[in-house]
């Protein structure tokens, strides 16, 4: 994305990053899978609509939504698929828009988190290999390569299989909120086991970032682990020595991040 781009609205952000986070033949994303955020203002967001496609998605395929009633979801015990229905479109701000994925409760949830401003979940089928795996768990864990903790962390948010919707927001939340206690800060990659890849950060650029490493991690994960039995990480030591570094911080903050 360019410098012009970076400049730009929110909407214009977003849809730039969804184009990219779309492309084909990267294959993170097909058809209407995946989808994207982006704060507007204090109470409200916008977020794809269900059934648009991330590489072509326009205007009319995102909705904007409000906070304050998305976010007292998470607290709710049950909710029937109807009641949830309902309430992603009384979400939005505008009666004619589009009904909001309905991911939207988890979206609205993670850009309340610090320095969060862009959103962006996709499917990449490389880092579904693990996911579907007996690995996930340790891919979300482990570090492979340096770039990989500059782009998506020390370690990445785990959470087992949930169902979408409500009960998946529900689940994140909490596993969110234990590693921002254990490691006090919010993460950059959040994986979904059985399902799929979020990447969080203050900017489209590091959204994107975070899943296009994630992506390249998960293939050199599946290589390593087709040539022995298990891939050989960095230490914890390693890794909290790259994370430390004065000229990664510096690399990061060049690169957006
Ligand atoms: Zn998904």
């Amino acid at each position: 994305m360019s410098a012009t781009t970076a400049a730009t609205d929110p909407l214009t952000r977003l849809l730039a990053l969804s184009h990219e986070l779309g492309r084909e033949e990267r294959k993170l994303a097909i058809l209407g899978e995946g989808n994207t955020s982006t704060r507007v203002s204090d109470s409200t967001f916008i977020v794809k609509a269900s059934g648009s496609n991330l590489g072509t998605l326009s205007p009319l395929g995102v909705t904007e939504c409000r906070f304050g009633d998305l976010l007292p979801l998470l607290d709710r015990k049950a909710m029937t698929d109807a009641a949830i229905d309902e309430a992603l479109f009384a979400a939005r701000t505008d009666a004619t828009a589009k009904k909001p994925s309905v991911e939207a409760i988890f979206h609205a949830y993670l850009l309340t988190l610090p320095g969060v401003s862009f959103v962006g979940h996709t499917h990449p089928v490389v880092v579904n290999q693990l996911l579907c795996s007996k690995h996930a768990r340790t891919f979300a864990k482990r570090r492979l390569f340096p770039d990989e903790i500059v782009c998506c962390g020390v370690e990445s948010v785990f959470v087992p299989y949930t169902d979408p919707g409500l009960k998946l927001a529900q689940a994140m939340r909490a596993a969110v909120v234990a590693f921002i206690k254990r490691l006090s800060r919010p993460p950059r990659v959040i994986l979904l086991e059985n399902h799929g890849f979020i990447a969080l950060g203050p900017t489209p650029e590091s959204v994107l970032a975070a899943t296009l490493m994630g992506a390249k991690a998960a293939e050199i994960f599946v290589g390593a682990a087709a040539i022995g039995s298990q891939p050989r990480f960095l230490t914890p030591a390693q890794v909290v020595r790259i994370a430390g570094r004065p000229d990664e911080h510096y690399r990061q903050k060049a690169l957006g991040l």
